[in-house]
Parts: structure tokens; sequence; C-alpha cells
């Protein structure tokens, strides 16, 4: 195509029970996850969990020892790296330092044998994508991180992929670049409709950037979900305290299968464990109520101002903390050493059985 932005429809990428151990360690523990054509998938989870791991057996980089890499429907586990669609930036230094920014763009198409004029026309395209018209003659030592980011990522584009893997690649710059970037690379991959995988292990990158968040926990995914629902709705333990902040609260089970936790009485959405009573509730911090009031059993312990939203640490009767998130107009007199009264705003969201 002669489009200067048109690429093929981005692929479906199917991941169906991949295992991969090295040695001892299992990195990738029968992994399931379908991104579907056009969307863009973090991969987000503690350190080791896998995901980097994910992605170069995407790329052909690593063979899994079982299971299946599928690209719209056809398996491409055996096929080598350089004959998948498939293009790839990596956290940072990926530039050959000894080509300027146009040959670094430039280089797949010369290895398919492209000729030259057509070369450095899709590679002013491509600079020019990315935001760099006037940086062709540049060599990587003469370009900043943030640039080389961009160098790397119109290199990846180059060969009109229908897959961009993206592994960190935001992670070294600073953050203003960061967030900068963040968003025109989103921009950019929702306008070009590549299907896109990209690791982190930044929850914000992941739930700003991400059409679907996939979270890995030991090799194996925990849930994929949409920003507010992994927030708002998260599957399992790990994922509610791994994405954004969460409270344990100790609470009971009441005859009547109300929930009691901070000294309220609530209904539960969702299942509650039934071999025990003595229960752990989780709570996000702005789901915490706390006003001030000599009468309170509770004692402020500190507050941090964040703008809109200040951050209380209350310590509750019992031995108990909790992180109460309140509208900064609403904490000021909720300073350290006041004594408050707390509640819940809202039903609790996960209720585990207390050793969980
Ligand atoms: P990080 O965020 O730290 O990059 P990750 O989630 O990307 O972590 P992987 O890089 O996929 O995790 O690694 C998963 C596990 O496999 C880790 O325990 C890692 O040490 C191990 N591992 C990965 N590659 C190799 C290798 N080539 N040889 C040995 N162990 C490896």
């Amino acid at each position: 195509s002669d489009d200067r932005t048109a690429s093929a429809p981005g692929a479906r990428v199917e991941f169906r029970g991949l295992r991969r151990a090295f040695g001892s360690t299992v990195a990738l523990d029968g992994l399931d996850l379908t991104i579907e054509p056009g969307e863009l998938v973090a991969l987000l989870g503690p350190s080791g969990c896998g995901k980097t791991t994910a992605l170069r057996v995407v790329a052909g980089f690593e063979q899994p020892d079982s299971g299946e890499v599928l690209v719209d429907g056809e398996d491409i586990t055996r096929v080598p790296a350089n004959r998948r669609d498939a293009g790839m930036v990596f956290q940072s230094y990926s530039l050959f330092p000894n080509l300027s920014a146009r040959d670094n763009v430039a280089f797949g198409l010369r290895v398919r044998k492209v000729g030259a004029a057509q070369r450095r026309e899709r590679a002013a395209e491509l600079l020019d994508l990315v935001g760099l018209p006037d940086h062709g003659d540049r060599y990587p030592h003469q370009m900043s991180g943030g640039q080389q980011q961009r160098v790397a990522l119109a290199r990846a584009l180059a060969l009109r992929p229908r897959v961009l893997l993206l592994d960190e690649p935001l992670s070294a710059l600073d953050a203003k670049v960061r967030a900068n970037l963040r968003d025109e690379i989103r921009r950019l991959q929702l306008s070009l409709g590549i299907t896109t995988v990209f690791v982190t292990h930044d929850q914000e990158e992941a739930l700003s950037m991400a059409d679907r968040v996939a979270v890995l926990n030991a090799g194996r995914l925990e849930q994929c979900a949409a920003p507010a629902e992994l927030y708002e709705r998260p599957a399992t333990p790990f994922v509610a305290e791994f994405v954004g902040t969460m409270n344990r609260l100790p609470g009971r089970i009441t005859d009547s299968g109300l929930v009691e936790v901070a000294g309220a009485r609530l209904p539960v959405d969702g299942p509650v464990p039934t071999a025990t009573r003595e229960v752990e509730v989780l709570v996000r911090p702005e789901n915490v109520t706390a006003a001030a009031d000599p009468e309170g059993t509770a004692t402020v312990v500190s507050a941090s101002f964040f703008g809109a939203v200040t951050r209380l640490h209350i310590d509750l009767p019992g031995g108990t903390s909790v992180k109460a998130d309140l509208p900064s107009r609403d904490a000021g007199e909720l300073a350290p050493g006041a004594r408050a009264r707390v509640g819940l705003a809202e039903r609790p969201m996960l209720v585990v059985a207390r050793s969980a």
C-alpha cells in the first residue's frame, strides 16, 4: 500500500497452554490468553512472573516446552523469528549505534531487498509518523532516550507487521517523556489498528494505555479484563492487591450473612467463604470513610496531602490499621492524633478466609 499509515489489519494472537521452564524455574506455567485483532493488551505482573518470556515466545526468540502460539488461527510456534509478522521494541539501547536513525528504520527493508529509493521514502514516512521528521541523519548517541525509542518504534513498524511487541519500552525514560510517549504510542496503535502486546510492571502504564490488562502471577494468567473492571471487580486477592492499593481488614460473617467490618455491618457483593466466619475484607482506601469525632474509637496516625486527595493512616481498635483516601477538603480536621469514626462507603469487593 502507498498509504503512509496503512498496515494490514491487526492479527488475533492466542497463547495456548504455554509452558516454559529454565531448569527448576517455571517461567510460564500453562498460559492461556487470546488477544483480539487491533487490541492493546498489557501483560502486568511482578518481577519474574513470565511477562518477558511470553513476549519472546510470540517474537520467536524463545521456544516453549509445550503449548502453542497462534496468529490468526495459524500455529506459528515453530516458525523462525525472522519469518514472523511481528515488530518488537525493547526496553532500551536496541538501536544499531553505528547506523543513522534513517538506516536503523530501514534496516529490515534492506534485509528484505527493498530498493534504496523506496527504503528512503518509507523511512521518512515512519520518522514523520513518530514525530521525528528532521532526525534521519542523527546517530543514536545524538538523540535523547525518548527520541531513540521513537526511532525503535518506527523501525518495528517498518515492515507493516500485524503484531507489535513492546517490552517495557518506556521504563528507562524519565517521567515526563514517558507520559508523552505513552499517549503517542497509544494514538499510533489505535490509528494503525495493530494488535499490540505491551509488557510492563507499571500498573499506571498498563491501566492508562491498554484495552485489557492481563495480570500474570507465577507464569499463569490471574485475570484479563478492561482496566476499570480489573480495578473494580478483581477476580482474586492477588489481582486486588497488585492493582491499586488495598486494605485487608479483619471481619466476621454474621448469622444473617452480612459482613461485620470496621464497625459496620454490610451486605457483600460476590462470594463469601463458607468454611469460616472469621474473614478478611478487601477494601480500597477511597471506599473507607472517616470523620473527626471526639468520641470515636479510631485514631489518625498520619495524613499525606496529594493535592485533590489526602491519604490517612488510621489505627482501629484491636490493633488493625486502615488507609483512607479522602477528598482533601474533607480531611482538614483529621490531623495526626485526632479521634475519628471510620466506616465503609461501599460494599466490600472481596471477602476471603482469614489465612488467605
Ligand atoms: P521482569 O519484570 O523482572 O523482567 P518478567 O515477568 O518479565 O520479569 P521473565 O523475564 O519472563 O519475567 O522471567 C520469568 C522467570 O524465568 C524468572 O524467574 C527468570 O529468572 C527466569 N528466566 C527467564 N529467562 C531465563 C533464561 N534465559 N535462563 C534462566 N532463567 C530465565
